[in-house]
């Protein structure tokens, strides 16, 4: 055995165990680098024999193929060491996405849109900002009303305003369409409340108006009790009593058959069997004159709900404010 295949033995084990390519670094470094004994052997080769020198550099050669070899290995397995931290297990469950819903009240105010059309009303979205006439005077709501207060109503100018009601939607419908009209009016009203647990200064109406020849009272009535019963179920009955509005004549109020407790008695009912829902009337010729419509050839209905109140009755809800403080706990139920 000569110098060389030993040394040659000796480094092939330590390069072939190396386990980081750190560690084969060093060891090229002590093999094959300028002051290892390789290369300090090499260094005197003037005096070796051809034969050892040959032997010599043939030993180099190998070594530094195994220390190729052995980098790229090394390298392989780094690499597949870096995949492997970074791969993505498919089959690990996702993180859940929250899935949004439809507000409360949109989902109400859908339903009820879905209950007229199918009786082959129309829904008709008008403005929030209006002018005065449109949302009082046409409505034969005259200066010195108290609704008119600036007390009650946010003004923008002397002469514009955010909607008290959704009634100036039925002005401009009627303004710009030639009856019969059948149609709902939904929307976002506003008036100069302090928020507490049954007021709001922003709520939401929804109105129908009726225009045709030959409407009676009898009409009216079986629009809101098939109205109610689609919404509250089949068993309800609705009684109207006499009231007043400036814009109906005459004017009625109605209430529907408490559903909570089928009309036996509860607290929601205040064990009177009957819940008020809301107003409706005759539309005052003086109203269909404002805006064109002959009172000797059409008359008509109108009457107005509260989304709010319909959706705080069916679900127990105590207080208007849930609606609009965006607490998920709350919105989640529905
Ligand atoms: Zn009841």
């Amino acid at each position: 055995m000569s110098w060389a295949s030993d040394y040659l033995d000796e480094a092939r084990a330590a390069i072939v165990g190396a386990g980081s390519l750190q560690d084969l670094e060093q060891l090229r470094v002590g093999y094959l680098g300028r002051k290892s004994p390789l290369t300090l052997r090499l260094r005197e080769a003037a005096q070796l024999e051809i034969e050892e020198r040959a032997e010599l550099n043939r030993t180099k050669i190998h070594l530094e193929d195994l220390v190729k070899t052995a980098r790229r290995e090394l390298e392989r397995v780094a690499i597949e060491r870096v995949y492997a931290d970074s791969a993505v297990d498919v089959t690990l469950p996702g993180d859940p996405v929250p899935r949004g819903r439809l507000h409360l009240l949109t989902q109400i105010r859908r339903e009820i849109e879905d209950i007229f059309l199918g009786m082959g009303y129309e829904v008709f979205e008008g403005d929030e900002v209006v002018d005065a006439w449109s949302n009082f005077d046409a409505l034969t709501t005259d200066a010195g009303h108290p609704s008119r207060s600036q007390n009650d109503t946010f003004y923008l100018s002397e002469d514009v305003l955010l909607r008290t009601h959704t009634s100036p939607d039925q002005i401009r419908l009627m303004e710009a369409r030639t009856p019969p009209i059948y149609a709902i009016m939904p929307g976002r009203v506003y008036r100069r409340d302090t928020p507490d647990a049954t007021h709001s200064p922003t709520f939401l109406q929804v109105e129908a108006l009726v225009v045709d020849r030959g409407i009676t009272l009898a009409d009216l009535k079986g629009t809101v009790l098939h109205f109610f019963r689609q919404l509250f179920g089949p068993a309800r009955e609705v009684r109207m009593r006499t009231s007043f509005f400036p814009f109906t004549e005459p004017s009625v109020e109605f209430d529907v058959t408490c559903f909570i407790c089928d009309a036996q008695g509860c607290p929601v009912c205040k064990h009177s069997g009957w819940i008020e829902m809301g107003g409706a009337g005759w539309v005052d010729p003086d109203v269909f004159r404002n805006v064109g419509v002959d009172p000797d050839e059409w008359s008509g209905f109108a009457f107005g709900l509260g989304i709010e109140r319909i959706a705080m009755l069916r679900h127990g809800l105590p207080d208007l404010r849930l609606f609009w403080e965006n607490d998920l706990r709350v919105l989640e139920q529905f």
